[in-house]
Formats: C-alpha cells, sequence, structure tokens
C-alpha cells in the first residue's frame, strides 16, 4: 500500500526517535515490489550502498505529463526511504518535480537522525536520477525547465529580463543557441546575509565571492546542527555522540570525494585551507623529491600561496624557480611552455583560475606536457574549484588543493586532494594525535593516509558543513553556476570596457572565469572601492596578493569584482551605477 506524505508525516509525528527509525522499515516492507524485468544494470541506482533500481511511468508526451516512480532495493531501510519518494514524487509533472524542494521534506523528517550519511549519498543519487529522468523528459518534448532559463545569445537586454524575475523563469524562450542558466531569485532566497537589509535600505551588492563565497542557509543549519545535537570531538570516542559525528566527518569526506570524481574518499585529506594544503605539499613531497639543480615550473599570474611556498622550497633544495611566460592578454603562453618545461621539471605547480586575470588555464593539456617529462602537477584550485566542473581523474592531476570558505562552505576548513601514490610518498609536517600508527622512545611511525595529514583536532564542524556545501553546489549544478557566471562575466565585460579611462585586465570570456579586475584612470582602487561601498556594491582593491602579477602589469593595485551563483544582472546594473556615482564624485577633485 502507497501511503501520502502527509499520512507519513502524521505517523513520524506521534513515535520517539527509536520508533521513526522501526517505521521507516515499516514504511519499506509496505512498498510493493518491482518486476523482475525492471531490475536490469540500466535501471540501477549508482552511488548507493545497496542495489537500487528505479524506473518512471508518464501518462503523456507533453509538459502535462504526470510521473510515477516505482523503484524498489534489496535493504529495508532504502525501500523506506523510497515509500518516501514516492509520496512526494508521484502525480507531479515533470516541471513540479525540478522545483520541488525535497529537501524540506527530508528535514521535517529528520531523516539525518535515522539514516547513515552512506546511507544519505544514495538517497542523493535517487533524488538525482529522478530529476534526471524528469529533465529528460522535458528535453524530449521541447520545455524548458523551470530552474533554467534561455538565454539569447549576445543580447544583453534580453537576458537581463530573463534572469531577473523568477516568473520569467519557465517561460519558454526562442533561442537557438540558448545555454541554461540559474534562477537567481530562487538561489539568492536561500543566502540570508543577501536578503537582509543594509544600514540604507538596500540589499548588500556582494561582489566579493573570489575572497569568500557566502554560505546558503542548509551550510549554516549544517554546522548548528552539529554544534546543538552531537558534537564531539572525532575518531575519539565511541559512545553515541563520538559515533555519530565520526559518521558525518567520514560522510562530508565521502560527499567531496564525489564532488571532485576522486577515486576514493581516502585521496580527501582536510587541511585548513588552500594556504596550509599548497605549503603542506611544496614541504612534505618537495622537500624529499627535489633536489639541487632541479626545476620547479610555476607563474607568474599565482597568488602568493602558490608562489612563495615554491620560492621557499627552491632555496632549501638549491633547485631553479621558472615561469610559464603569458601572452599579452595574460594566458599562458603554451607555445612557449616547451622553452620552460624540461627534463628537469620536479613539479609544476599552477593555478586553476587566476584570481586577478581571471584566466582559466588548461589543465588537462598542462598535465598531458607535464607528464612527458616526468613532472609532479600541483594545481592550486582555489579559484577553480568553486566555479568550473572539475574531474580529478580525468585530468590526472597529481595533487589539488582548495579552500571551503570559497565554495559557499565554512572558513578554517579546506582540501588536499592527493593521487594515492603521492600521498604515499609525501611526508606529514605536522605531528601529533590521530595521524601516527605507533609512538615508541626511539621512533614512530604513520597512519595510511589521510589520517597521515590529519595530526591532532579537526576543524570537525566546518568539515561536515563542507560536505553540506558541495552537496549544495552539486545539486544547483556546478555546470550551471559556470554558465551562468560565464554570462554574467561577459554581460559585465561588455559594461565594464564602455568606462572612460578603464583597464580591464586578462584574456576574453572564452578564456577566463567569473573575476574581473581593472583600473580607472586617475582613481585610485582603494577610493573607488570606498564609492562603489557607499552604493552597497562590495568590491575589493589592493593586490589580491598577486604583487609579481601586479609589478610584471605596472600597477600597485587594482579593483576587483568577482561573481557566484547568487549574483544577478541587477548586480552588475548597480556595480555600473555605482561606477557612475564614483567617476562623478571622484573625478572632480
Ligand atoms: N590561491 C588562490 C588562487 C586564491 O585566490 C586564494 C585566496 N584568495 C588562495 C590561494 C589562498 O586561499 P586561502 O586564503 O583560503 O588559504
Amino acid at each position: 500500500m502507497r501511503l501520502t506524505l502527509e499520512e507519513i508525516f502524521d505517523e513520524f509525528a506521534d513515535l520517539d526517535r527509536q520508533d521513526q527509525s522501526l517505521y521507516l522499515l515499516e514504511l519499506g516492507d509496505g512498498l510493493p515490489e518491482l518486476e523482475d524485468a525492471a531490475r536490469t544494470e540500466q535501471n540501477k541506482v549508482h552511488g548507493c550502498q545497496s542495489q537500487v533500481w528505479l524506473i518512471t511511468q508518464v501518462d503523456g508526451g507533453n509538459e502535462y505529463a504526470r510521473f510515477t516512480i516505482v523503484a524498489d532495493s534489496d535493504s529495508n531501510i532504502v525501500r523506506g526511504l523510497i515509500a518516501i519518494l514516492e509520496a512526494a514524487y508521484n502525480g507531479k509533472t515533470a516541471r513540479e518535480i525540478l522545483e520541488y524542494d525535497i529537501d524540506s521534506i527530508f528535514r521535517r523528517l529528520n531523516l539525518q537522525q535515522h539514516i547513515t550519511p552512506q546511507r544519505r549519498n544514495g538517497l542523493r543519487g535517487m533524488v538525482d536520477q529522478v530529476l534526471k529522468l524528469a529533465r529528460m523528459h522535458l528535453g524530449k518534448i521541447g520545455g524548458p525547465e523551470p530552474n533554467v532559463v534561455r538565454q539569447v545569445a549576445g543580447d544583453a537586454r534580453s537576458v537581463r529580463e530573463l534572469s531577473s524575475g523568477g516568473s520569467h523563469a519557465s517561460e519558454p524562450q526562442s533561442a537557438p543557441n540558448g545555454i541554461g542558466i540559474l534562477n537567481v531569485d530562487n538561489i539568492r532566497r536561500q543566502f540570508p546575509v543577501l536578503c537582509r537589509m543594509l544600514r540604507s535600505g538596500s540589499r548588500p551588492i556582494f561582489l566579493d565571492s573570489g575572497a569568500s563565497a557566502q554560505k546558503p542557509q542548509c551550510v549554516i543549519d549544517k554546522e548548528r546542527e552539529v554544534e546543538e545535537q552531537y558534537f564531539a570531538n572525532a575518531h575519539r570516542g565511541t559512545y553515541q555522540f563520538g559515533q555519530r559525528i565520526d559518521e558525518e566527518f567520514e560522510g562530508a569526506r565521502t560527499a567531496i570525494s564525489r564532488f571532485l570524481n576522486a577515486p576514493s574518499a581516502s585521496n580527501i585529506v582536510f587541511t585548513p585551507g588552500t594556504t596550509i594544503g599548497l605549503n603542506m605539499i611544496a614541504s612534505g613531497w618537495g622537500r624529499k623529491h627535489v633536489q639541487a639543480g632541479d626545476e620547479i615550473l610555476t607563474s607568474i599570474m599565482e597568488h602568493h600561496a602558490n608562489f612563495v611556498p615554491w620560492q621557499q622550497l627552491a632555496k632549501d633544495r638549491g633547485a631553479t624557480l621558472k615561469l610559464i611566460p603569458l601572452t599579452s592578454d595574460g594566458r599562458l603562453d603554451m607555445d612557449q611552455l616547451d622553452s620552460v618545461l624540461t627534463k628537469r621539471t620536479r613539479v609544476l605547480a599552477i593555478t586553476g583560475m587566476s584570481n586577478m586575470l581571471g584566466t582559466v588555464n588548461p589543465i588537462r593539456e598542462l598535465v598531458q606536457r607535464a607528464r612527458a617529462v616526468g613532472a609532479c602537477v600541483v594545481v592550486d584550485g582555489a579559484q577553480s574549484v568553486p566555479h568550473l566542473p572539475l574531474d580529478v581523474i580525468a585530468d590526472d592531476v597529481d595533487f589539488l588543493a582548495f579552500s571551503g570558505h570559497k565554495l559557499y562552505g565554512p572558513t578554517g576548513v579546506g582540501i588536499l586532494y592527493g593521487k594515492s601514490e603521492r600521498l604515499e610518498e609525501m611526508d606529514p609536517i605536522i605531528f601529533g594525535g590521530h595521524m601516527i600508527s605507533e609512538v615508541r622512545i626511539a621512533a614512530s611511525s604513520w597512519s595510511a593516509a589521510p589520517a597521515k595529514f590529519e595530526a591532532g583536532t579537526m576543524p570537525i564542524v566546518q568539515a561536515i558543513a563542507l560536505g553540506t556545501a558541495t552537496e549544495w553546489v552539486q545539486r544547483t549544478g556546478l555546470e550551471s553556476i559556470h554558465q551562468h557566471e560565464q554570462l554574467l562575466t561577459k554581460l559585465a565585460m561588455a559594461q565594464l570596457q564602455a568606462v572612460p579611462g578603464i583597464t580591464v585586465y586578462g584574456p576574453d570570456v572564452a578564456h577566463r572565469g567569473g573575476i574581473i579586475t581593472f583600473r580607472i584612470d586617475g582613481i585610485h582602487p582603494e577610493d573607488l572601492a570606498a564609492m562603489l561601498d557607499q552604493q552597497d556594491v562590495f568590491a575589493r582593491h589592493g593586490h589580491h596578493c598577486t604583487m609579481p602579477l601586479h609589478s610584471y602589469l605596472g600597477v600597485s593595485a587594482t579593483t576587483r569584482i568577482s561573481f557566484a551563483a547568487y549574483n544577478s544582472t541587477d548586480d552588475i546594473a548597480a556595480l555600473m551605477n555605482a561606477i557612475e556615482f564614483a567617476l562623478k564624485k571622484l573625478m572632480r577633485r
């Protein structure tokens, strides 16, 4: 017998926690079985601990057709979860399914309490499968997705109209080469800080996500949930809180490994952030493998975090630091790569995306060329990971470091990804609790990765919430976020370039991400940033931790704006108005 959501809610509300878990099992008992013919490989949901098959039946070939989900599993708890999914989704159209806030159902049922992180990943896999089938249906009948609007290529006015209002979102557009972008209104509503009113009566126009992104409610809720409900140290106690925190902590590691498409969760090391991660690699791997006479290859566009550690290593080891030349528009000059990438190159340390020029570097090609000379490739993913779909296996990078706070997650936590063999040959640089295998008076030995690199108490709450942030990004769709930011970048570049006396640094939109850095003749970037702030537009000024690049460009400081999923064309309009205001104020002097 299939139950409605309200019937399930009613039952849940009357039960205590333990009985709720039993009720999930009972729900599973009551679920009709899927016929054998449907238990095929094709219908299997991937990412589940247990076997799950899921199909959808649609009662028509148009946008009003209603979906019925039929699924089954070899686990009864999962069958219970399927019953909830069926109650939530059945009878809805594809568009309603895509718009439906399934997480609110999971929250209302407090499913966190009843299922393990692995099961939660499986549940997410089932939801993703349903969403995929709904999208496929809309694709087949030619209808737009509700969270997706169509861009009319190159037409700034239509783009602004399309992305400014939620009500436009479901209207079909006649875009021959349209790309899917986000419904920003829906997204913004999930970020409390962006919805708050400033003293001026306006909302903040936040254009500094390159420094730190804002956090969605689900990330804030997760931190709070951990602190309020089951906080304990990780990998210490086996009491109830200890068990729960370990599950959550390791569940976050698994979620992050999925996000990167890493071979396994053991390739994921929690760190305090990109800077520490890169230092760990330069010291822990570099000191062991870079010898006198070797070369370390990097670029002048690097953030200090991916420049100074290698500079120090080169000094310590008697190695040479070399730079890949740049083209005049601020890209790596790949034609000149062979002049600097030699048989002596031990490490190629490169940013995925420049935090000043916005340049997106061709990581896959760089890895292939570095492989040919046997160099190890370290990618600074601080800017690229939050904005560009990435696949560490396909790209074949050796090491990758990034920070949680730029990925809609908390500060104080980051990730160091390493290939298994690289992590194995890398030494820890911090010693203490948890990372050891055995400690004796004469000597000690280390655990295997990732524990080897996680000495002491980790940023537990932040790490767990970073897992939630990566799930949020996956749910929103990194590819969509990327497309959306590209669209904003294109619009903003076109409008900024029309400002008299402006110099916009870096390449065209095809070679960059959502970061735009500029100077306006006769105006100091700090003054400009202060004027923008008066108009509630938050942009950054300074050298952005790229002093070598600023010297190379012959400037001491610049103004930078950077985009994230929650920025809209309205933000660009506000920026342009604020620049006009600043020009009037500052040019008069
Ligand atoms: N690399 C790049 C490209 C960055 O943009 C940043 C942050 N601005 C870092 C490294 C350092 O990140 P964190 O301060 O989080 O360690």
